[in-house]
């Protein structure tokens, strides 16, 4: 009698247990489906947001930069900063430089390829 007053003790705070389990695993899914939703409306604003920026910008400059974004893990445009081209760290010479800072043109880094901009 008593195993079986023990196995039914064991049950209940097994019991306990998975309640617990479940209201946790209930209150953290509520949390990542509410974080989904915000990261979701948080990705329409930057889509509408960049579809915004990106209108006025040149259909061929747009597809370059898309093509060097692919090609460059994502980042195609690179500061110049302390002489050198900010994302693979080349120095760049003075005319490239002022080139960056004042083209009409895209100037593109002669290392890594990115185009540069100076501010
Ligand atoms: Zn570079």
């Amino acid at each position: 009698m008593l195993r079986v007053e023990a196995a039914q003790a064991d049950l209940l705070s097994v019991l306990d247990d998975l309640k617990q389990i479940q209201t946790r695993l209930s209150d953290e899914n509520k949390k990542l489906i509410a974080d989904q939703e915000s990261l979701s409306r948080d990705l329409a604003d930057l889509q509408a947001e960049r579809n915004a920026t990106i209108s006025p910008v040149d259909t061929v400059i747009l597809k370059t930069y898309e093509t060097l974004r692919k090609q460059r893990r994502g980042l195609a445009v690179a500061e110049v900063s302390e002489n050198a081209c900010r994302a693979c760290g080349t120095t760049l010479n003075a005319a490239l430089q002022q080139s960056a800072r004042h083209a009409t043109e895209l100037v593109y880094c002669p290392s890594c390829g990115r185009i540069l901009y100076a501010g």
